[in-house]
């Protein structure tokens, strides 16, 4: 998508601090960490929203890059948190697919 912000950063139009790269995923540094890791996961494919996805073999790649993001950041043992927010009471902001991941201290139960 032409002005997709993360589309964007996947053809490396914008920078980012990349963590992890598949063929099909791209996991790098939230710009604003809401805890000491943060990292969004990406697929490479533009698909808007969680209802959106329809390649399920797409979304087990995510799911692996979440692993590799984990133990590529030392949080696999610890314990981390995902969150996909999905359209307008998810909060969703952008909207190109993306897991959050984040860890590196113990997080609230607070979910807002
Ligand atoms: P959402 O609220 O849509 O679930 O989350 C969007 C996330 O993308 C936010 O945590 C925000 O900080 C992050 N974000 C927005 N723009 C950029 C950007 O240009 N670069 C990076 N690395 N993260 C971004
Ligand atoms: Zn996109």
């Amino acid at each position: 998508m032409e002005n997709c912000i993360f589309c964007k950063i996947v053809r490396g139009e914008i920078p980012a601090n990349i963590v992890y790269e598949s063929e099909s995923v791209l996991a790098f540094d939230d710009v604003n960490p809401m805890a000491p890791v943060h990292v969004v996961v990406v697929p490479k494919a533009h698909v808007a929203t969680l209802m959106d996805v329809s390649d399920k073999d797409m979304m087990n790649d995510m799911i692996s890059a979440v692993q590799e993001v984990a133990k590529i950041k030392g949080i696999d043992k610890r314990g981390f948190r995902t969150v996909i927010n999905c359209n307008e009471d998810g909060g969703q902001v952008v909207f190109h697919l993306h897991v959050h991941i984040m860890g590196g201290r113990k997080l609230s139960d607070d979910m807002g």
